[in-house]
């Protein structure tokens, strides 16, 4: 018999008439004949409202009792959506995540998952039960607590719970029909992509597309768990196609680029005239990594006087103020003659393995933009992408630019 794991994000279970179309979708998977597990988000809404009310109780992000709070949104719908697949006929119940068990470490407010005891679910889809699981929480077993798996937490949940139970896929139900060859908010022409390699999935989750929590992809890539990313809102006797993510062996015909993804959430730092002599770079960038800032483009422009140096580097924008503070109390130290930021600027990246066969492809990048008078600020690449940042009101040209130059625009 084949096994499913099925899960639906916020807007998908946001009111009672979405939770009965919830069990629609599973009714169909279960007369289908497979073994299934839903994993269910809080209902739209719910976790930001849970979030206020511990700021507002004065409680901290890496809290316990934080946990215990947000957590109790998964479980809400757990019980609404186990109520109403009774209501239609079907045998199911409710899981908390530390009933499963779902073993987490202790890093309350973003815990990574530990070990997932598979075994109670199988147990129920013996009895004929499907399995609605509360997604985004575990259980740390020392302690006793419930912790929570950071923002889009349920994602990964499912993806590992899809690993643990040996599922043959996992569906993620979501408010789109699947994965774009770029945000069709910004590009009238973007693409829905029939199938997507894990790596790529993974360049295009952290470099902006919003549809998966970049952790679930590295699950699904680590356990070779498939997942089909597919939309809620069609009619569930008659689902439509959506994305697949696999192995890049299950994709025949691969493209040079499949996708263009951006971020607006970067900002830019420059050090001007640093001493160019060795252990500067360390002592700009170990005090952000001490303070836990991710730095992520970083260009040395090389000196032809081999006196001083220029240092460039991004930043989230979320973590600028604190950049800029951290760099100004270091000037004696560093040793720089100015210090300058941006904050009005974005990333955009070009994404596909197929970048590793062929050459020139960020050139023809570079020479397209040159030809729309864009101006590349920084530029970064590796085996299957390439990034450059550029000045955020040309967001969407070089966006279209990108999508049609590769050939990505719909017909
Ligand atoms: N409810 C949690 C959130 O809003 C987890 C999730 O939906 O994936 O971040
Ligand atoms: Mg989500």
């Amino acid at each position: 018999m084949s096994r499913l794991v099925m899960k639906f994000g916020g807007t998908s279970v946001a009111d009672l008439e979405r939770i009965r179309n919830v069990a629609a979708h599973v009714k169909r998977e279960v007369e289908a004949g497979s073994e299934v597990a839903v994993v269910v988000s809080a209902m739209a809404g719910k976790t930001n409202e849970l979030i206020a009310w511990c700021k507002d109780a004065g409680s901290y992000f890496d809290n316990p009792e934080y946990d215990a709070v947000v957590a109790s949104g998964e479980l809400v719908t757990a019980g609404l959506l186990a109520l109403v697949l009774k209501d239609v006929g079907l045998q199911a119940r409710s899981w908390a995540g530390w009933q499963i068990p779902l073993i987490t470490n202790d890093a309350h407010g973003s815990a990574r998952i530990e070990k997932i005891d598979g075994r109670n679910l199988v147990d129920g889809f013996r009895r004929g039960e499907i399995a609605v699981v509360a997604g985004f929480q575990g259980l740390h077993a020392s302690t006793n607590r419930v912790t929570t798996l950071g923002r889009g937490g349920s994602d990964t949940s499912a993806v590992a719970l899809a690993a643990a139970i040996d599922a043959g896929r996992c569906d993620i139900y979501t408010d789109v029909d699947g994965v774009y060859t770029t945000d069709p908010r910004v590009v009238s022409k973007a693409r829905r992509l029939d199938k997507v390699s894990f790596e790529e999935m993974l360049e295009m989750a952290s470099l902006g597309a919003k549809v998966l929590q970049e952790r679930s992809v590295e699950v699904a890539l680590l356990h070779k768990v498939r997942l089909y990313v597919r939309s809620s809102f069609d009619d569930p006797a008659h689902p439509k196609p959506g994305t697949l993510i696999c192995d890049e062996e299950e994709i025949v015909e691969q493209q040079i680029v499949t996708g263009i993804a951006f971020s607006r959430d970067e900002a830019q730092i420059t050090l001007r005239e640093v001493a160019d002599k060795p252990g500067v770079a360390a002592a700009i960038f170990v005090p952000l990594a001490d303070a836990n800032i991710n730095v992520d483009m970083i260009i040395q422009v090389v000196s032809d006087d081999t006196t001083t140096t220029d240092i460039t580097f991004t930043v989230p924008a979320a973590e600028f103020e604190r950049s800029m503070e951290i760099l100004e109390a270091r000037r004696q130290a560093i040793g720089y003659a100015k210090l300058n930021g941006a904050q009005d600027v974005v990333k955009i990246s070009a994404i596909g393995i197929g970048m590793r066969s062929h050459s020139g492809v960020a050139a023809r990048a570079f020479k397209a933009l040159a030809e729309k008078g864009i101006n590349i600020r920084a530029i970064t690449t590796s085996e299957i992408k390439f990034s450059m940042l550029i000045d955020e009101p040309y967001t969407e040209l070089a966006v279209r630019t990108l999508h049609t130059l590769y050939g990505l625009d719909a017909k």
